[in-house]
């Protein structure tokens, strides 16, 4: 065995669901030893044609107590992972590094009152687990996902999203939670249309949450496309928001797709 075949665990892929033209969603066994903090990614390795193994980094969308692994994945075209990633099915293998990794967690905040969760596209992975996860539902008052698709088709676990609230244990805490779809190609029911860029900068968003974005009370959290992320700080940053970094606690915290 080498040092490289240590780090990783071998995984057997459960389900995998298309959802839209590009996109689909995988469940896979989880080794017991694999431990994580909900917003918190993995490292996968898939095998290549010509025997070599190929690895990217993937936001778990699972919560940290389920048994299983469940990841949202794009299909990039002739992209090295996602090709192969996309051609798994059910019973083949999936490796998985032993370590959890990233910083898109709850322990970025000692406080705050309000909850932004601000995503594009599969950006809404570390969210879902974060919302699957006790922990948010105690510390914030409000929690506002706010996940931005092209197209209406494109916005992945409706249902889940929309049952959250109905289970037992979150239950009482449910009227916390505001889901904001926001979808940028064409006018969707229910969604607001446009960047979430241009959301927060006309006010849309805050007047659809109902709620302000301010330094006091707002803890946000950004993750899918660079340029979002990059956009959306520049904004807050504005309003005197800033990355929250251990030598300096601040409002934002954000992790970059690509
Ligand atoms: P690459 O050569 O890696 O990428 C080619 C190009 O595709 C990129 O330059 C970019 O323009 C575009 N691209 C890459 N990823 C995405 C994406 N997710 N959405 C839209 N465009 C993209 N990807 C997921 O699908 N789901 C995840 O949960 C996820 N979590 C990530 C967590 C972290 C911390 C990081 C750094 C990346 C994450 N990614 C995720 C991206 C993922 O690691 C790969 O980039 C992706 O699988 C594409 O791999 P590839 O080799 O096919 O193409």
């Amino acid at each position: 065995m080498t040092a490289r075949e240590e780090k990783f665990t071998r995984q057997t892929v459960l389900e995998v669901q298309p959802l839209a033209p590009g996109l689909f969603t995988l469940r896979t066994t989880r080794d017991q030893g694999f431990r994580f903090r909900s917003g918190q990614f993995a490292r996968l390795g898939v095998g290549k044609a010509d025997g070599s193994t190929v690895w990217r980094a993937y936001s778990m969308v699972s919560s940290p107590y389920d048994e299983f692994l469940d990841f949202f994945s794009i299909v990039v075209p002739g992209g090295e992972f996602t090709s192969e990633l996309s051609r798994l099915q059910e019973g083949d293998t999936l490796l998985v590094d032993k370590q959890s990794f990233g910083f898109l967690t709850l322990d970025r905040f000692g406080d705050g009152r309000d909850l932004w969760l601000l995503a594009t596209g599969t950006g809404v992975a570390p969210f879902i687990s974060i919302l699957q996860d006790f922990e948010v539902w105690e510390r914030f008052e409000r929690i506002i996902l706010v996940y931005s698709a092209r197209e209406g088709r494109e916005l992945a676990y409706q249902p889940l999203i929309a049952e959250l609230g109905q289970r037992d244990h979150l239950a009482e805490y449910a009227h916390k939670l505001q889901y904001i779809p926001v979808v940028t190609r064409e006018e969707h029911p229910g969604a607001l249309h446009g960047r979430i860029t241009t959301l927060i900068a006309n006010g849309e968003l805050e007047r659809t949450a109902g709620l302000a974005l301010t330094p006091e009370h707002s803890r946000i959290m950004l993750c899918g496309n660079p340029q979002m992320i990059h956009d959306c700080r520049a904004l807050l940053k504005q309003r005197d928001m800033q990355l929250s970094l251990t030598r300096r606690p601040g409002q934002v915290a954000v992790e970059n797709y690509w």
